[in-house]
């Protein structure tokens, strides 16, 4: 594939193969596009847990275990957080801690978010462009039944219990892309839609006013779906799809990617699906989509990679 690759993440189902697409593509060539809708303030500290977790992945630095996080974390400070009556509920490790601290840091200083990202990533040696999907402050709010709760609190205080009626991306509206994402809307040679949740992480950036209409346009449109056999490899997004009303299915994922998508990948126990996928207009391909190894991960960004020159 050459040309320019323009990747839409979210956290951990993003990062695996946002992973492998770095192992595989010249730094250079690879543009990789971060959900923010999930940015909280901590402690008074801007934590981005999206771009940290794809950034900590591109370091070698993610924890194996949970896939966000850092690897041989320690929670020392969190701790003496806690004797001081803070809400500790968001589990941030010690180094971590450092990453908010210096993003804090540098934001209060005037940068932008993407400027920031860029210091951050480079100090830890990633060659690839990591960018936020916009520097404006965007927030996705679950509307459930137990209030409107912004995403961290629905995720991680309220463990995703609360019933979800609906769900906003609050201050979307008035939101850019971010410039390196703007520049690689226009360049862009093909476009893959990372496993993420579709209303939690891919959401929030095609919610951004032209990002639909931009993606549009760009050829070689890849979506490899999260939602495997009706359930989701790990997290909500199965649980969110059905209470909204959606099928929970590869083929629910792909109504959310309607017209901005020209290929869709999903797992062999859901061929039967590839009919409904059809007929929303994009082409479904049977492909091996659950990446454990790094590996698997390197396969399948192959793989996809290889889609434009099949057509
Ligand atoms: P989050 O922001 O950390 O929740 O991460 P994402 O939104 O990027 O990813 C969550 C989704 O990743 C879940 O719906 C999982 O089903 C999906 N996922 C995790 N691992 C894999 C995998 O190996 N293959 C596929 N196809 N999906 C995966
Ligand atoms: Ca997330």
């Amino acid at each position: 594939m050459d040309g320019n690759v323009l990747a839409l993440a979210g956290g951990v189902g993003g990062a695996k193969l946002v992973l492998g697409l770095a192992r595989t593509l010249p730094p250079d060539q690879l543009t990789i596009v971060v959900n923010t809708g999930d940015d909280e303030c901590f402690h008074g500290l801007h934590v981005s847990p999206d771009l940290d977790t794809v950034m900590y992945t591109l370091a070698g630095l993610s924890n194996p275990e949970t896939g966000w996080g850092l690897a041989q974390e320690t929670f020392h400070a969190l701790e003496m957080l806690r004797r001081y009556r803070a809400e500790t509920w968001f589990s941030l490790g010690d180094m971590d801690l450092a990453t908010h601290i210096r993003r804090t840091q540098l934001l209060r200083e005037g940068r932008s978010l993407s400027e920031v990202t860029a210091e951050l990533a480079s100090c830890l040696g990633i060659a690839e462009q990591l960018v936020p999907m916009t520097d404006q402050p965007v927030r996705t709010v679950l509307e459930t039944d137990a209030g409107d709760l912004p995403m961290q609190q629905y995720f991680v205080k309220h463990g995703s219990q609360p019933q979800v009626r609906s769900i906003r991306y609050e201050g979307a509206e008035h939101a850019l892309p971010s410039p390196s994402f703007a520049r690689a809307l226009n360049r862009a040679s093909m476009v893959v839609f990372c496993p993420s949740n579709p209303f939690l992480s891919l959401g929030p950036i095609l919610a951004i006013p032209g990002v639909r209409e931009s993606l549009a346009a760009v050829p070689n449109k890849v979506a490899v779906s999260p939602i495997i056999g009706g359930a989701a490899l790990r997290g909500p997004a199965a649980k969110i799809m059905a209470e909204l009303g959606y099928p929970a299915s590869c083929a629910g994922v792909a109504r959310q990617y309607q017209g901005i998508c020209d290929y869709f990948l999903l797992e062999p126990r859901d061929e039967g699906l590839a009919p409904e996928i059809e007929e929303l207009g994009m082409t479904p391909l049977v492909a091996p989509i659950i990446m454990q190894s790094d590996d698997d991960k390197i396969a399948l960004a192959n793989y996809v990679l290889s889609l434009p020159e099949l057509a």
